[in-house]
């Protein structure tokens, strides 16, 4: 009828309108953001399978604002990137991670290594290799120590650029790790175009191993591969002792997830003793 037709109608206005005005909020408050100081770096360790012992860790950004609250990353990041407000928040976290490390590493006494997630947007920051360069010099950090997380989104936007800036990382000592692997369309292809050392299985792969035998033989599969490229593996996700257990039997060299720890703050990781480190 035509009132159920109107309803319908007006239903989808204000979804749409409810959505808008979200993002629309998150803009505003994004932009005031880094000034008042709303951002935290996270961090979630990553462990060595073979000793268990933590090698490093990857930086995740929290955000937290007296309007919206708790923003999740998911969220706000594409946003960051749509505006380009990623490209001053990146840096922040790229700076906040080597002081972290310089830290961490320093207290500790070990050669941690720090991964940070880069997007596509910073690419096109042209001061990209010369702001990381000096972070690293500043913090006295060595390259090998930092490395960047990497999405095939990086990688689809195929401009010169790109490609230049990952070329000059390798150079540098910085490790590339190819992110959310298995999850899109031509991981393959880019695995062997780029000069990566580092590959992270996504989540959902590791999720199904100990039910799924697809699951199973495709991780099995990847770590194969990976290995015969000279390729370092992390799990990402891993959440049960089970799941533990086969990515060992299958070789995997690195692993992180809520099993071990869900990413904390700076202090809280500084101040952890895990188990078998
Ligand atoms: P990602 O890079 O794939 O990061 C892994 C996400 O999985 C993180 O979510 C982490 O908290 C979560 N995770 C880790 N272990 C487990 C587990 O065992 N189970 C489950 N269910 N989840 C786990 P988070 O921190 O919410 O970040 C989401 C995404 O936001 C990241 O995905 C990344 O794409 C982006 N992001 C976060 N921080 C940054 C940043 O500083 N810069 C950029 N460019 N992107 C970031
Ligand atoms: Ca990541
Ligand atoms: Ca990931
Ligand atoms: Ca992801």
């Amino acid at each position: 009828s035509k009132l159920s037709g109107r309803n319908t109608y007006s239903f989808f206005t204000k979804e749409m309108n409810a959505i808008m005005l979200r993002r629309f909020e998150i803009e505003e408050q994004l932009n005031l953001a880094l000034q008042r100081n709303e951002f935290e770096v996270f961090y979630q360790p990553k462990f060595d399978v073979q000793n268990r012992n933590v090698i490093g860790a990857e930086a995740l950004i929290r955000w937290r604002n007296p309007a919206l609250g708790n923003v999740p990353p998911d969220e706000f990041i594409p946003i960051a990137e749509h505006t380009g407000l990623i490209v001053p928040i990146g840096k922040y976290v790229i700076e906040q991670a080597l002081e972290f490390l310089r830290e961490w590493a320093c207290i500790h006494n070990k050669n941690y290594t720090i991964a940070v997630n880069l997007s596509p947007r910073q690419f096109r920051d042209k001061e990209l290799i010369n702001f990381i360069l000096s972070a690293l010099r500043k913090e006295e950090v060595a390259p090998e120590n930092l490395e960047f997380e990497i999405t095939e989104g990086v990688l689809m936007v195929g401009n010169a650029y790109v490609d230049e800036a990952l070329e000059e990382l390798h150079q540098l000592g910085v490790k590339l790790s190819m992110d959310d692997f298995g999850t899109g369309y031509s991981s393959l292809s880019y695995l062997r175009r780029y000069s990566f050392d580092i590959l992270k299985i996504d989540r959902s792969f590791i999720d199904g191993i100990t039910v799924n035998k697809e699951d199973f033989d495709l991780v099995k599969a990847t770590i194969a591969m990976a290995h015969s490229l000279d390729l370092q593996v992390v799990a990402e996700g891993v959440e049960t002792h089970e799941q533990l257990m086969l990515l060992d039997k299958l070789g995997c060299d690195l692993v992180q997830g809520y099993y071990f720890s869900k990413p904390i703050p700076a202090q809280a990781l500084i101040d952890y003793r895990f188990p078998a480190s």
